[in-house]
């Protein structure tokens, strides 16, 4: 099979890249345009993977330039994660997130019509969830948005099921929870980027400026006061990628799954066992909770179990050990 996967030198996308190469045979052809991701991730892929995959530096909604390299590399299948993905900077940016995400799937999918591609994958979130819903959440739980990302993470669902009406194109709706971790030779990861507002980044540059570590909230109806979600760990993640697409060759249809541990972990758990296994002391100190925060947020993933076949592997000390290694390694 050839495999088109966008946005396959970020962070989810690099890790199943790798994934896919080091258990199945099918050729991997990512498009990635850089945006939130560096051209030296491309070599560190075929250094641990010690095979080739082609690069395109594209933006998926350059139609014509898709469509040709989805022809001249006769593409199969499309796991689509290019897209930008911070709840803050859609607040501020609405239109470039609509444009981002919302318009270039739409010019993706022409072109994966035009060139008869067959299956699809798409990275949707947990945030497609209202907040009304009682958790663990499974894959009939009512739906809401509020903030422009988990909008086109929302319209992105909507759109794709159409178009399996439409066209009959196969997908795949893998709704994320808290992807965390990192491969463990330490060289795929997250940008630390100063804006990365996601529990790792920041804890390590609590770590690495000597600041304290803040939790939002200590009085949730939780046994620790502290926000609880499901966290996975991102190679877990990016296996189930693989089962997803096999399961589409033998189920052609239109699916969505939950992917999480289907485990509650506590922030302030996170952070105790961040401490413990990579031998370090952040101080945790606590501020009022975030507008918009829940306090709790887990997935029910029953489904995924059952018809993928799949369960997450990875507890919370390979997260911590596994992310510290990689933010370590690249900006001690
Ligand atoms: P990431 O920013 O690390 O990776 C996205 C990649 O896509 C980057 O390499 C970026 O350069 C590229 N990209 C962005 N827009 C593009 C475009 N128009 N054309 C080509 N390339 C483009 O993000 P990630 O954490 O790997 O997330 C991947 C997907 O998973 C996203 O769709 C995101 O919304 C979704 N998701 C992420 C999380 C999370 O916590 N990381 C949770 C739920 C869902």
């Amino acid at each position: 099979m050839n495999i088109l996967i966008t946005g396959g030198l970020g962070y989810i996308g690099s890790h199943t890249t790798l994934d896919f190469l080091l258990n199945t045979d099918h050729h991997i052809v990512i498009v990635d345009n850089c945006s939130n991701s560096d051209i030296s991730t491309l070599e560190k892929i075929r250094a641990i993977s010690k095979q080739n995959v082609s690069f395109n530096e594209a933006s998926v909604g350059d139609h014509d330039l898709i469509i040709e390299i989805m022809k001249s590399e006769n593409i199969d299948a499309v796991i689509h994660f290019a897209a930008a993905k911070s709840v803050a900077q859609s607040l501020q940016q609405p239109h470039f997130y609509y444009e981002n995400n919302v318009s270039s799937l739409m010019a993706l999918l022409n072109a994966a019509r035009s060139c008869n591609v067959k299956h699809f994958i798409f990275s949707s979130s947990a945030t497609v969830y209202s907040d009304t819903n009682q958790f663990p959440v499974d894959e009939d739980g009512v739906l809401g948005y509020i903030n422009p990302y988990g909008q086109t993470k929302l319209i992105g669902e909507d759109i794709l099921l159409r178009e399996h009406r439409q066209s009959g194109l196969n997908i795949v709706i893998l709704r994320y929870f808290n992807p965390i971790g990192n491969e463990s030779t330490g060289q795929l990861g997250d940008q630390l980027t100063s804006s990365a507002t996601n529990i790792m980044p920041m804890l390590y540059r609590a770590l690495q400026q000597n600041k304290p570590f803040f939790i939002f909230g200590d009085n949730y109806p939780t046994e620790d006061g502290t926000a609880i979600r499901d966290y996975i760990h991102v190679n877990d993640l990016a296996s189930a990628h693989r089962n997803a697409l096999n399961y589409l060759y033998n189920e052609p249809g239109s699916h969505i799954f939950n992917v999480g541990l289907g485990k509650g972990i506590s922030v302030l758990d996170l952070v105790n066992s961040f401490n413990r296994v990579n031998h370090v002391d952040i101080e945790i100190k606590y501020q009022q909770r975030r507008a918009g925060d829940l306090p709790m947020c887990l997935a029910d993933t029953k489904k995924i179990k059952i018809q993928l076949g799949w369960q997450a592997k990875k507890g919370l000390d390979d997260m911590c050990r596994d992310a510290f290694t990689f933010f370590n390694n690249h900006y001690r």
